[in-house]
């Protein structure tokens, strides 16, 4: 019988991780199916016990609910009891349900391609879940520092709690500058908007959008304008993410970098058409 994979989300029809994972299942000869799943706003938890119970082997799950996934879990990685949330579900050989979050490793691989992270002082805005998944990956790479800007200063602070030899909340009109790298994890960009940060903080910085599109996000239109040495978009982040979660189920890592390729090849093609 084929392995059966799903994404939980709601909404779920512009997802790309069926496409990434039928291009990793491609590499490796893998015999699976990977499909969307709309869930029902207030039935995650049903439906997600439905699918394990009918044979699934494991789920991507994604917005809104990482925190119910989260919950729900038999046991949990380090990485999920971190973030407070899970993007990953394992079935195990026992029939109990492993949660995971790998959207951590998603962005510290993708920004290692571009600047080694060791001893390196890092501005994250933004204090929601994607923030939190990502502290215990970027201390793990080395960033010797991370400052969290966030529009509600009290979530940046319960997050700092977490790490506080070397996480602070810091507010926006005490940034200065002189980072070596500077992360919008805020959902600003979706609606068009930019973090109030000033400029001088991104110039000669790696900077680093989540969000990911067709086209720049205003975020790194803006990084590219104030002297930021990089603006990169969220889009390797994601295949990174994809490619961790394909690991756990499946034990073999697959090359992230020609299905990035592919990926931003159709956004490209689906902007001009
Ligand atoms: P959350 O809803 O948990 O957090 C949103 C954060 O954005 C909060 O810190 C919020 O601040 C802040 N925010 C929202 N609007 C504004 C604004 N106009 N100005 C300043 N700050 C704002 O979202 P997530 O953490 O789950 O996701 C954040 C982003 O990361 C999204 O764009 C998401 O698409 C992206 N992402 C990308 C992934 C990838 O693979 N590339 C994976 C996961 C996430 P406040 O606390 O004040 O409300």
């Amino acid at each position: 019988m084929t392995d059966q994979y799903v994404v939980f989300g709601n909404p779920i029809k512009h997802s790309k991780s069926p496409l990434i994972h039928k291009a990793f299942a491609e590499q490796s000869n893998t015999n699976m199916r990977y499909e969307t799943a709309l869930v029902p706003l207030d039935d995650f938890v049903g439906t997600a016990q439905r699918f394990f119970a009918a044979g699934g082997c494991g789920a991507n799950v994604t917005v809104p609910f990482k925190e119910q996934a989260y919950r729900m879990c038999d046991e949990l990685s380090p990485a999920a009891e971190m973030a407070g949330a899970v993007n990953t579900l394992i079935r195990l050989a026992d029939g109990r349900i492993r949660g995971d979050n790998t959207d951590g490793y998603g962005l510290v691989t993708d920004l290692q391609r571009f600047i080694v992270l060791q001893h390196k002082k890092v501005l994250l805005l933004g204090a929601g879940g994607a923030a939190r998944g990502c502290l215990l990956p970027l201390l793990a790479a080395g960033a010797s520092q991370i400052d969290i800007c966030n529009r509600t200063i009290i979530k940046a602070e319960v997050l700092a709690a977490l790490h506080p030899e070397k996480v602070h909340a810091v507010q926006a009109e005490q940034l200065v500058g002189a980072y070596d790298v500077v992360i919008n994890s805020t959902s600003a960009s979706l609606s068009g908007y930019l973090p109030a940060i000033p400029a001088v903080v991104v110039s000669q910085a790696v900077c680093y959008d989540m969000m990911y599109g067709a086209a720049p996000t205003v975020f790194n239109l803006w990084c590219q304008a104030n002297g930021a040495t990089q603006a990169i978009d969220g889009l390797g982040m994601l295949v990174g993410q994809a490619a961790y979660s394909f690991y756990l189920w499946r034990g073999v890592m697959p090359q992230v970098e020609p299905v990035l390729q592919q990926l931003r090849q159709q956004l490209a093609d689906e902007h001009i058409a």
